[in-house]
């Protein structure tokens, strides 16, 4: 088995949006990435030689390129249920005829690497066609009914996890005679086909994230297996210039002056993204947007903050906090403070309690006291694999 030739399908198709933003879960930032852009890191850690593809909804495209940028792996068009997604992703991975296949749900995203050796191990030697993680049940469960709450024996009770790894022919063929059912998980499908399956120990951490309780148990995960925490400090100022209104913090604010600069001059963008760039040692933003480039000519100052974001992501870090400071003696920030730290959380793909903004005048002192510019100090906390 050693030599075995391995996929794996991860199912990204479903339209699940419970966590109530409209986007699909996996799409779903996590401390600054996607939670599949999470799950495809603990698959590639996990399964370093594996061939990799992803089945998404066919509406998805542009949220999929998005989320994964260039380490997007192969995409398929998914179906109208998780049977039909992982049918449609088998076939497509018959061009590759793997001898084994992990079939593993987008919004598991952790604790991959934990159960990869085991579901390996149960599949060599002829033994299984199928394996997948499991963990017993250790509270006392009940049965709602008509009449009432019925106890039910707990001994024997496993709840079962992906991914799930299968031989490639069996668990493909086994989809091909279950077609127009609706089973929830691989392995009633394969079982359902007579293969012979069993579970392994799975594992604490590969919850499934369905509920906006699921994403501070995630978020905890995340943090829990980063230890190295970098602060990066950024600093910047634009003058002002004629004009009604001024940038700060992606949210456009009605003044007497605009800020003159290159793109959209917004100043606690660009202090929040030097920040960030100096938590992971990636120079500045001018090293990577340089002003001589007429493609930044007022540009929207989002793009370099989630540039900064996303190189994060490539280390496998995440964003733990981000603070900025605008020094000025106006514009008023306090009315637009809210919607300041919504837009850079939203950007920066993190929630509103990880983000702070600030103001503070210098008492007439100084250029920002003459009110010939603005200045902002942003500090960003990020943390990195041990
Ligand atoms: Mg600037």
């Amino acid at each position: 088995m050693s030599n075995a030739r391995i996929a794996v399908l991860i199912v990204a198709a479903g339209r699940g949006t419970r966590l109530g933003e409209g986007v699909p879960k996996q799409y779903r930032p996590l401390l600054g990435r996607a939670v599949l852009a999470h799950a495809i890191e603990e698959v590639r850690r996990a399964f370093p030689e594996a061939f990799l593809t992803c089945v998404i909804g066919p509406e998805d495209r542009a949220d999929y390129e998005a989320a994964l940028g260039e380490a997007a792996p192969d995409a398929v068009a998914g179906g109208a249920s998780r049977q039909e997604s992982v049918f449609l992703g088998l076939k497509a991975l018959t061009a590759q005829s793997p001898d084994i296949v992990l079939i593993h749900d987008a919004a598991r995203p952790f604790g991959i690497d934990a159960v990869a050796g085991r579901l390996l191990k149960a599949l060599q030697g002829g033994g299984f066609d199928g394996a997948a993680p499991g963990l017993e049940v250790p509270d006392s469960l009940r049965r709602a009914g008509p009449a009432g709450f019925t106890p039910v024996e707990r001994a024997g009770i496993w709840r079962v996890q992906t991914p799930q790894a299968f031989r490639f022919q069996p668990i493909l063929a086994a989809h091909r005679q279950a077609e127009g059912a609706n089973m929830t998980d691989d392995l009633s499908v394969a079982e359902a086909a007579g293969l012979r399956i069993t579970l392994v120990p799975g594992d604490e951490r590969a919850i499934k994230i369905t509920t906006p309780q699921d994403i501070a148990r995630a978020e905890a995960i995340l943090i829990a297996a980063r230890g190295d925490v970098r602060v990066g400090h950024g600093y910047d100022v634009h003058a002002f210039a004629p004009g009604d209104s001024v940038m700060l913090c992606g949210v456009r604010v009605p003044h007497s002056a605009a800020l003159s600069g290159h793109s959209d001059a917004d100043v606690g963008l660009h202090a929040l993204t030097d920040a960030v760039l100096g938590a992971i040692g990636a120079a500045d933003i001018g090293a990577h947007f340089p002003p001589s480039d007429p493609r930044w000519r007022g540009a929207p100052s989002d793009a370099f903050l989630r540039h900064a974001i996303a190189l994060v992501g490539a280390e496998n870090g995440v964003i733990a906090h981000l603070d900025v400071t605008l020094v000025c003696e106006a514009p008023k920030i306090g009315p637009h403070r809210d919607a300041m730290v919504a837009r850079i959380a939203g950007i920066a793909g993190i929630g509103a309690g990880r983000v702070s903004v600030k103001a503070t005048t210098t008492e007439g002192l100084g250029f920002a006291g003459r009110r010939e510019g603005i200045a902002a100090y942003a500090t960003a906390t990020v943390r990195l694999p041990t």
